[in-house]
């Protein structure tokens, strides 16, 4: 599956949801050949996109390279004479780097040109039609959002490397082990791949909402017998009108969200420990806040599984709980990225990747045929041993015995492997009349399809 999403799978842009796709300077070529004859264009080499600054020394150093002209924001200068730039404002900055008509046989000074694009525009190349200008409410400076203000004519972007032209959003390459969440150059950053992080969860600090204060609503601090906590709060009873004797619930939604997760503003707070009194005026953190803080610093172990008492697993907010990083997961295929299918189930699956080809063009099809045949064989094993319920990302650590003993019959069957016999006794683990039936079907297939 990896392999699958690594050769045909087309990343798309997060930011456009549009698909992002690398090209050889030949193939721009042909593309802008393609326009048709007697198309006027610009080759722009799009150098700054969307950035403030005044780059002042970026046009003279074009200007010593012999370039003449620049787009700045919209609009066509000789470098000579750009307007100075306000260093507070973004900017967008395409360097001419062509005037042509295309004709066929102006292949080599497209390619010439493209190529001086890619090089200084890191990897990009715009061909902007002269003759067809944008109607005023598609422009930038029309409102249209995501849109460079160089952005006036209709023009295609090209780029030499998976880079979102919008966002600036790259893939350095696919390859199978960005779609493994075992793999650093694949995982999550967020939960290291995990898919879920242990959070502090509101619902274990108040277990019973039902108790007052001073019975103990609060479970982190029930056990103490420190007089610093009933202190903490008379004080932030105080402010927020409620006493110790206060059941949780009847507190208000404002006073509720001061003891979890603190105040803004300052409190005074009075503390007495029977040796000596003080009053202190500070803000107060909050439990969650303060728990969140000391697990990440606390170098004892006893400490750290203490507070792990509230917290809770919750799906990672960066990955949604797909564990890939989201340069693996802008890849998709027919509109699904790889977590997406491996949550499928196993029928819902060989469903899927029945109709696939029929998705994909001739030339994804060519360059996946083998790999899609393989894993159509396996789900449909896996299918016809009954183990259809199960999800491809299904965890082998939480499989019944059975259930693994089918899939490994199915891998070691799935993998063509002649000359064994399989002896399965009466009642295998798991296999049931029908299964066995359905796995002799498979081995008589393998052995017949074995055999010259
Ligand atoms: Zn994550």
């Amino acid at each position: 599956m990896r392999l699958l999403f690594a050769r045909v799978g087309v990343p798309y842009s997060p930011a456009t949801g549009l698909p992002i796709e690398s090209q050889t300077v030949s193939q721009m070529v042909d593309r802008v050949v393609d326009f048709g004859e007697g198309t006027r264009l610009y080759i722009l080499a799009p150098i700054v996109r969307g950035r403030k600054g005044e780059y002042k020394k970026e046009l003279a150093e074009l200007m010593k390279k012999g370039f003449q002209r620049v787009k700045i924001d919209g609009q066509f200068y000789e470098i000579a004479e750009a307007p100075a730039l306000d260093k507070k404002y973004k900017h967008d900055i395409d360097v001419v780097v062509d005037r042509v008509v295309v004709r066929p046989d102006l292949t080599a000074r497209l390619a010439d040109s493209l190529e001086t694009c890619l090089t200084l525009a890191d990897g990009l190349a715009i061909a902007e039609f002269a003759d067809k200008p944008l109607p005023p409410e598609e422009t930038a400076a029309g409102g249209s959002a995501n849109k460079s203000l160089n952005e006036t004519h209709e023009r295609v972007l090209f780029s030499e490397k998976f880079a979102c032209p919008v966002s600036g959003f790259t893939i350095s390459e696919i390859e199978p082990r960005l779609f493994s969440f075992n793999n650093p150059f694949g995982a999550c950053p967020t939960c290291d791949g995990l898919g879920s992080q242990q959070k502090i969860d509101e619902a274990l600090i108040i277990p019973e909402p039902d108790r007052t204060l001073k019975n103990g609503a609060i479970a982190p601090w029930a056990k103490s017998s420190s007089p610093y906590y009933n202190q903490t709060l008379e004080a932030l009873g105080k402010a927020f009108g409620f006493k110790l004797s206060s059941k949780w619930t009847d507190l208000s939604d404002e006073a509720r969200h001061a003891i979890l997760q603190g105040t803004e503003e300052k409190i005074s707070f009075h503390y007495e420990d029977g040796a000596r009194s003080y009053n202190t005026t500070k803000n107060f953190e909050g439990i969650v806040p303060n728990l969140e803080r000391r697990w990440k610093e606390t170098d004892s172990a006893w400490a750290r599984e203490e507070i792990e008492r509230y917290m809770s697993a919750a799906p990672c907010p960066a990955c949604t709980g797909f564990r890939l990083k989201p340069e693996a997961l802008a890849v998709k295929i027919n509109k699904l990225h790889i977590g997406e299918v491996t949550q499928m189930s196993i029928r819902v699956a060989r469903d899927w990747f029945e109709v696939l080809p029929s998705h994909m063009n001739a030339k994804q099809n060519e360059i996946a045929v083998r790999i899609l045949k393989e894993i159509r064989e396996r789900l449909r094993f896996l299918n016809d041993v009954g183990l259809e319920y199960l999800s491809l990302s299904r965890n082998s650590g939480t499989l019944s015995g059975g259930e693994s003993q089918r899939i490994r019959l199915a891998s070691q069957i799935g993998s063509g492997l002649t000359g064994v016999l399989y002896v399965l006794d009466e009642p295998s683990i798991g296999l049931h009349q029908r299964d066995n039936a359905a796995a002799r079907i498979r081995c008589a297939t393998c052995a017949t399809s074995a055999t010259p």
